[in-house]
């Protein structure tokens, strides 16, 4: 018999879509950024859809389903991810171009052999838990000349 209490952790809403979410947008922005199609500017998420924004010098909407099928291969590997944190000046090797000056102590999420990223969080403990990541579309942004919007959910 099913207690009230077991359905607690279940449906994708809350906290733990915001999880999966944000660990699904650090994966996106390396698969980007490291097969040079752009560079990561910023992220929204809201309920069940993230928006991560990219400057790109190429159609990246050309690229939709090859970032979609590198990113789940990544989340295939169920690779753990790890939180710690580190004084700013010790941090040299990671960008911190997104974190305000004004931040000393710095909080790093890494995706063990695959990457390390500054955020404040929160993620899942490994990317296996971010399920299934389908891109939806990427659409330049009206008036922009770079400016990129990669939409996606996590099922
Ligand atoms: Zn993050």
């Amino acid at each position: 018999m099913r207690l009230p209490d077991d359905t607690a952790e279940q449906g994708p809403t809350g906290l733990r879509m915001g999880e999966r979410l944000h660990t699904a947008e650090h994966i996106i922005r390396t698969v980007v950024e490291e097969n040079g199609y752009g560079r990561f500017t910023s992220i929204r998420l809201k309920k069940n859809r993230g928006r991560a924004t990219f400057l790109s010098g190429i159609d990246l909407s050309s690229k939709r389903q090859e970032i979609e099928e590198k990113v789940n291969q990544v989340i295939g590997k169920d690779l753990p991810v790890k939180k710690y944190t580190t004084p700013r000046e010790r941090a040299d090797v990671i960008n911190l171009d997104l974190v305000p000056e004004s931040v000393r102590e710095v909080t790093i999420y890494e995706i063990q052999g695959f990457n390390r990223l500054a955020c404040k969080g929160p993620h899942v403990g490994k990317t296996g838990d971010v399920g299934k990541c389908t891109i939806l579309s990427i659409e330049k942004k009206e008036g922009t000349y770079r400016e990129y919007f990669i939409h996606y959910t996590v099922e």
